[in-house]
């Protein structure tokens, strides 16, 4: 099913329901409004790929997380592991989707929903596109490497024939300190060298 959503949190808390169903096709509205009702589930599931970001920290890498839920339970989750690897395809999202990909035993993720604490990059969109994820929900965004609006917005390309339901923006403080923290303790080590 195609969606042109890509609304950040701000946005949705913005929106009256005039203003909703002035604006969107009624399906938009119903995912929109859905959202709105289950917002401390969001948040839950957000927090959940906080703490695997924090555990790539521990190795080094660039602290980001990401689980992927089905039916209400988390189905994959993971973090980044660039480093711990050495390869630049062992993003949180690209194993998460693995490792989904292995439990469900299909290559199809179309009623799966991703939560990342950072927004993804362009390999990583296209792995969303590919498996068909459903809705992704993200924490902080990626000014200068961000492909979900941010330098390009992969995931609502109107000619894909898919495009998520999408929602920026979830508990973006959080998400967005624990890279701050990330940061700041490297630059901290390398100025003592
Ligand atoms: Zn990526």
């Amino acid at each position: 099913m195609k969606s042109g959503i890509n609304l950040h949190l701000d946005e949705v808390e913005a929106l009256s329901s005039d203003s909703l169903k002035k604006s969107y096709k009624p399906d938009d509205v119903r995912r929109i409004e859905e959202f709105k009702e289950n917002a401390d589930m969001h948040e839950r599931f957000m927090k959940e790929a906080l703490k695997q970001a924090k555990k790539a920290a521990k190795n080094g890498d660039v602290p980001i997380g990401c689980v992927i839920v089905m039916d209400g339970e988390i189905i994959a989750r993971s973090y980044n592991k660039r480093n711990k690897l050495r390869s630049s395809l062992e993003h949180a999202e690209i194993i998460c989707i693995r490792k989904a990909c292995k439990k469900l035993n299909d290559w199809r993720l179309d009623n799966a929903v991703m939560y990342v604490t950072l927004e993804p990059c362009q390999m990583c969109a296209g792995a969303i596109i590919q498996s068909r994820i459903s809705e992704v929900y993200i924490g902080a965004m990626s000014g200068k490497a961000g492909c979900v609006g941010s330098v390009v917005d992969l995931l609502h390309v109107e000619k894909f024939n898919h495009a998520p339901f999408t929602i920026r923006g979830l508990l973006e403080d959080e998400c967005s300190e624990v890279l701050s923290v990330f940061f700041d303790l490297l630059r901290l080590e390398k100025g003592t060298k």
